[in-house]
């Protein structure tokens, strides 16, 4: 058998053999590995999935519950009202088609149900509907409830809790140093602010980022560093689908296999967290859409993003079955360490 490169034996015999994270110096090297050397980078980020989390895909929907309007100017986002873009706004949907779109969602499998809507923030009417309908969901239908409401104030990550939401999604995007290129009306500081408010009310924390909007790979190991010391929950890995109107409408879209090389990375730098596939995989891998599942990821956003069409859900299911990997019957709990009795590598496990 061929023998793996050393950065690559090196992180397998930290995060495989001793159950211990990888340092940054370790990442530096990882990311250099060659194109042709990327079989065993992402060989090795499946495994080390399969061996910290098992081998079940937490299928997720998100729905987009007020589009387009925000305020804010992030670079990448056709949902700011300071760019003119193919967006159509629209007010916050009622609870009732809320109840009836989760219900939907767990028919497909979902197990987690996210409600989003484009503001910097929600004010005091905002944040009571959501809650009002995160109640109503979770009397109706068995399915998690999940929200990204832009950054909070004091006390709402304690509404949200209260009202049944599960997790929170707020993406730090990008690295530190990167980020102000990326927006100017708030800051890192801000978004890692709602990050500590969201955990200290003991919801789940969910953040990732977006790959492809001009950074680094050293801006990328900031970004997946900063995750890993939040202990995010999830990391929504998104590529930039460059969207007509905004100031990265221009942007080339990212290798297929750099994007496949940002899911090893994020898998690699975050053991214990849900790597979820989500928004520009269509646009940027492709036929390749099925080894990103093979890279690391264990979660898939399915069904259609906020602003772009995904394909359908069923097409992912199918993806997921003839891989071998089971749909995750709830939210996949991470582990402190190696799972004790590890499982096979999945390419041969029961359909779901
Ligand atoms: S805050 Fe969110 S919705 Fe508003 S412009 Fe930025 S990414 Fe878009």
């Amino acid at each position: 058998m061929a023998t793996l490169p050393a950065p690559l034996e090196a992180a397998a015999d930290l995060l495989i053999e001793q159950g211990r994270d990888i340092g940054r110096d370790l990442a530096e090297r990882l990311v250099l590995t060659r194109d042709d050397e990327l079989p065993q980078l992402i060989g090795l980020a499946h495994q080390v999935r399969v061996r910290w989390m098992g081998p079940a895909v937490e299928v997720e929907s998100i729905i987009s519950a007020k589009t387009g309007g925000c305020p804010e100017d992030c670079t990448f986002c056709s949902q700011s009202a300071r760019y003119t873009t193919d967006v159509t706004r629209r007010p916050m949907l009622p609870t009732a088609q809320l109840v009836e779109l989760a219900r939907h969602t767990r028919a497909l499998g979902s197990t987690e149900f996210c409600i989003v809507v484009a503001v910097r923030g929600p004010n005091h009417r905002l944040l009571e509907q959501v809650c009002e309908a995160a109640r109503a969901i979770r009397a109706e239908v068995d399915i998690e409830v999940d929200a990204s409401l832009g950054l909070l104030s004091d006390g709402q990550a304690e509404q949200l809790a209260a009202a049944g939401i599960h997790r929170y999604n707020h993406n730090l995007e990008a690295g530190p140093r990167f980020f102000p290129r990326i927006c100017s009306t708030h800051t890192y500081a801000d978004r890692l602010a709602t990050c500590h408010r969201v955990i200290a009310a003991g919801l789940e924390l969910c953040s990732g980022g977006i790959f492809g909007m001009g950074e680094t790979w050293s801006d990328r190991l900031d970004l997946a560093f900063a995750l890993r010391d939040l202990g995010t929950r999830e990391i929504p890995c998104n590529f930039l689908d460059p969207r007509d109107g905004t100031p990265l409408g221009g942007e080339t879209p990212l290798r297929p296999l750099d994007a496949l090389r940002c899911t090893a990375m994020m898998r690699l730098i975050n053991p214990r967290a849900v790597v979820r596939y989500a928004g520009g995989r269509e646009l940027v891998l492709r036929d390749l859409q099925a080894y990103g599942m093979l890279a690391g990821a264990n979660g898939l956003i399915v069904g259609n993003y906020l602003t772009t069409l995904g394909r359908s859900a069923e097409l992912d299911l199918a993806m997921l079955a003839d891989l071998g990997m089971p749909v995750a019957a709830g939210p996949l709990t991470g582990t402190r360490g190696l799972i004790a009795t590890a499982p096979a590598v999945p390419l041969s496990s029961p359909h779901p």
